[in-house]
């Protein structure tokens, strides 16, 4: 086997080391079927356990109880974009966004583009989106509020999320889901494409509350409303196996390697800390999200000029560190330290950075 390299990159990104050797040890004779999981039938007994696992793990980690459904959906966060206002604005009755970067944004063009009354009662755009809104007034009349509970680009994240008095809050968690515990109960709607925290690309996770169906229009094609993947628990139509297999393995590894989503957040809230500390202390590197508003997840930094970030990106990979470089629209570095990435990875990457500033700093 080729050397492994630290995976910093944003999307797809780490898988746990185990999962991957799980899949390469089942490959070949998936749980005696005599077949490999890529080839056997979606209708079957053993891709039926699959799911099913998949769903009672998710139900579990997030603490979700019979009032909610988990559907696995193919077309990533970016169809999620579409199918929300579609499926959940109500006549007559604004949708609500609250703008904190490229995916919000592009989540309210979509709802823009079906003609909703769309509502943007927040935004960081004046500041380049570095920061988390604070003060915003919540319009009771709103069908939902939409956020982006972590950005994966600008590096910022919701510490806590908004009070929505009750209006049902929908969120884009792509790449912060299972990354820590939270209260469910606020949630209409919960979505995530799995390539950041979960598993491979190829499909999303949707959680949504059951009472949310009642409001999908009857006048949809099939494969744009909730209902037909609620009816049919996500295999209306071929669903992405492999992903929804991987990302069983994911959830099985939070649960039983790592003990569940406090634990998690224990260890994220550690990786965050050894990184930022050193980049806090270093006049080199600076953070670019406002403090209060940084993600534990995607952590943003720029060295003094480009051609150093340009090195840096190239001399890091020559050492082993993949994937540092910052978003194409943003320029910068990145390095992102979801739930696979572990604390040594953090570590090492801190050692190779402090070596870097002390050749060129
Ligand atoms: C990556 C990302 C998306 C886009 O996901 P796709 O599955 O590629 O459509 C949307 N939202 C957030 C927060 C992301 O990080």
């Amino acid at each position: 086997m080729g050397k492994r390299i630290y995976n910093f990159n944003a999307g797809p990104a780490a898988l746990p080391l185990s999962v991957l050797e799980e899949i390469q040890a089942e490959l070949l004779d998936f749980k005696g079927s005599g077949m490999s999981v890529l080839e056997v039938s979606h209708r079957s007994k053993w891709f039926d356990d699959v799911i099913n696992e998949a769903v009672e793990r998710t139900e579990r980690l997030l603490g979700l109880g019979d009032d909610f459904h988990v559907l696995f959906i193919q077309g990533g966060a970016s169809l999620q974009f579409c199918m929300i206002p579609m499926n959940l604005a109500l006549e007559g009755r604004p949708v609500d966004y609250i703008n904190t970067g490229t995916w919000s944004t592009k989540a309210i063009k979509e709802a823009e583009v079906q003609g909703k009354d769309v509502r943007v009662i927040a935004s960081s755009e004046d500041k380049g989106f570095s920061y988390i809104p604070k003060e915003f007034t919540i319009d009771r009349d709103a069908s939902y509020l939409h956020f982006t509970s972590n950005n994966t680009i600008k590096g910022t994240q919701w510490a806590q999320f908004p009070d929505a008095a009750g209006i049902p809050l929908v969120c884009d968690m792509s790449s912060d889901i299972m990354s820590r515990p939270f209260d469910v109960a606020p949630f209409g709607l919960i979505y995530a494409g799995a390539q950041k925290n979960i598993g491979p690309s190829g499909s999303a996770m949707v959680i949504i509350r059951k009472d949310m169906l009642e409001r999908t229009p009857d006048n949809l094609p099939a494969m744009m409303k909730y209902t037909t993947f609620s009816g049919k628990n996500s295999m209306f139509n071929t669903p992405a196996c492999v992903v929804i297999y991987t990302i069983n393995l994911v959830l099985k590894w939070l649960e039983e390697t790592i003990g569940g989503l406090e634990k998690m957040e224990q260890i994220n809230q550690e990786k965050g800390s050894i990184l930022y500390d050193f980049i806090d202390q270093s006049g080199f590197y600076q953070g670019t999200a406002v403090k209060d508003s940084r993600s534990l997840m995607n952590l943003t930094f720029r060295l003094p000029n480009e051609d150093l970030e340009k090195k840096f990106v190239a001399e890091a990979l020559e050492e082993g560190f993949g994937g540092l470089k910052g978003h194409r629209s943003v320029g910068g570095c990145r390095a992102s330290i979801y739930n696979a990435t572990g604390i040594d990875a953090v570590k090492a990457l801190v050692g190779f950075m402090s070596e870097f500033e002390r050749k060129e700093g």
